[in-house]
């Protein structure tokens, strides 16, 4: 029996998860859960599964969750703040710790479980983009295990030579390919992307994911972040890492070896299937999810993705080529317009924009190699894009 901890459990992965463990009570028990401060979710997720530990970030939400757990008699010690969340991430007790918090706020409980030496199932990757180098080192300091959940990732890890690890370069690998599905806006014509809104970009076509990772697959900068979390976990250079356009997201993608074999993963468009194979590995459990039905499916489409529809993806690309301050910069500014975009502050295409802005006047900063340097570049390069953002919309409102 195995104690689990959930960081970010009210969210997509968070709940998808929870759905996996309730199927394995008898291997799997839920330890803690942690979230911002969604209280009505949080509570009935305690109710559902009855953590021994609850975080929510907000104390105005904690203390409501306290008193929502007491009052349905849970015996559940409800926390808060973000130093909470940290604690828990490297309980004693804990066993497997799910990261599954979105964004660069991941950081800190994702850098406590690997510090831990826990055995970390990491679908958090804006934090493997920011602070890769820095992750893998504690990682391996710490005797920390990962195990990738980004479909792709986790897709990779299951075609590799077992047993497989991340953080080292694997074997006779030539090349890793990313698939995508290219999102809502794979066809649409290009004129008509400026005027593109929030709710249209966030209505992925064959995955339900949270309203970030959303407006990442529409940019496709959420491929670009796949990119450098690639090169992190598997330790490969920008040229032998691809992306290829599939719509069909059956193949979730595919590892070329150097005598020309191609090995590949397939499976439903459904989380709870990395998310099954990293909670069991390296056995394998029942996820709720079935296999593809490929006479159904009929053929699989293939085509390359074309940066001047996702200039996103070319700079990510770039990010990756040039390493050193880039990442962290791409990777806050993109939160930043991204959030923007959601509030209606920044049309569209002012998404690329802004980060290409941020990543120029990155160019000649410290890259920041230890967490407090991180953090720095991740706080200057939120501001640059905030003052972009702001400078963009003034343009627009005088146009
Ligand atoms: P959601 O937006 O659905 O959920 C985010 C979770 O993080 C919620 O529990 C939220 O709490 C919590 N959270 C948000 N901000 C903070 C914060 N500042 N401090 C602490 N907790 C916070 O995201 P997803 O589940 O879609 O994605 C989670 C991560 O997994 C992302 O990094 C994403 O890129 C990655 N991922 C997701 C996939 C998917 O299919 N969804 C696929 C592959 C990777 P609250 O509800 O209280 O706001
Ligand atoms: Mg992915």
């Amino acid at each position: 029996m195995q104690n689990l901890v959930v960081l970010g459990a009210t969210g997509t992965i968070g709940r998808n998860t929870l759905d996996v463990a309730a199927r394995h009570p008898d291997k799997l028990r839920v330890q803690g859960l942690t979230a911002q401060r969604d209280v009505e979710g949080l509570f009935e997720l305690c109710r559902l599964h009855r953590p021994r530990y609850a975080v929510l970030v907000e104390p105005a939400a904690a203390a409501r969750l306290r008193d929502l757990c007491r009052d349905a008699a849970l015996d559940c010690e409800v926390m808060e703040g973000v130093a909470a969340i940290c604690e828990l991430a490297a309980h004693p007790e804990a066993g497997q710790v799910m990261s599954a918090i979105v964004g660069a706020a991941g950081l800190l409980p994702t850098l406590s479980a690997v510090r831990a030496g826990k055995r970390v199932l990491i679908a958090n990757k804006e934090p493997l983009v920011m602070a890769g180098a820095l992750l893998m080192a504690e990682s391996a300091r710490h005797g920390a295990t990962l195990i990738p959940i980004d479909s792709e990732h986790n897709a990779i890890f299951q075609c590799l030579p077992s047993p497989a690890r991340c953080g080292e370069r694997p074997k006779g690998v030539h090349r890793l390919i990313l698939t995508a599905s290219g999102g809502p806006f794979r066809e649409t014509p290009l004129a008509q992307l400026e005027a593109v809104t929030p709710q249209q970009a966030v209505r992925h076509p064959n995955w339900v994911m949270g309203q970030k990772i959303s407006v990442d697959s529409a940019t496709m900068m959420n491929k670009g972040l796949e990119l450098i979390e690639a090169a992190v976990l598997y330790r490969l250079p920008a040229d032998r890492l691809d992306v290829v356009i599939h719509p069909e997201s059956a193949i979730h993608s595919v590892v070329e070896y150097v005598d020309g074999s191609m090995l590949a993963q397939l499976g439903q468009p459904d989380m709870r299937v990395p998310i099954a194979h990293a909670l069991a590995w390296p056995e394998r459990w029942e996820s709720g999810v079935g296999g593809l039905d490929l006479a159904a499916l009929g053929r699989f489409r293939f085509e390359a993705p074309d940066e001047r529809r996702f200039p996103c993806l070319r700079l990510a690309r770039f990010a990756l080529r040039q390493g050193g301050a880039l990442p962290n910069a791409l990777n806050a500014a993109n939160e930043v317009a991204v959030e923007a975009f959601l509030q209606h502050r920044l049309n569209y295409p002012g998404i690329p924009a802004v980060i290409e802005e941020v990543m120029d006047a990155a160019a000649g900063r410290q890259a920041g190699d230890d967490l407090d340097g991180i953090l720095a570049l991740d706080a200057w390069a939120r501001e640059a894009a905030a003052a972009a953002v702001a400078e963009l919309g003034r343009s627009l409102r005088h146009a």
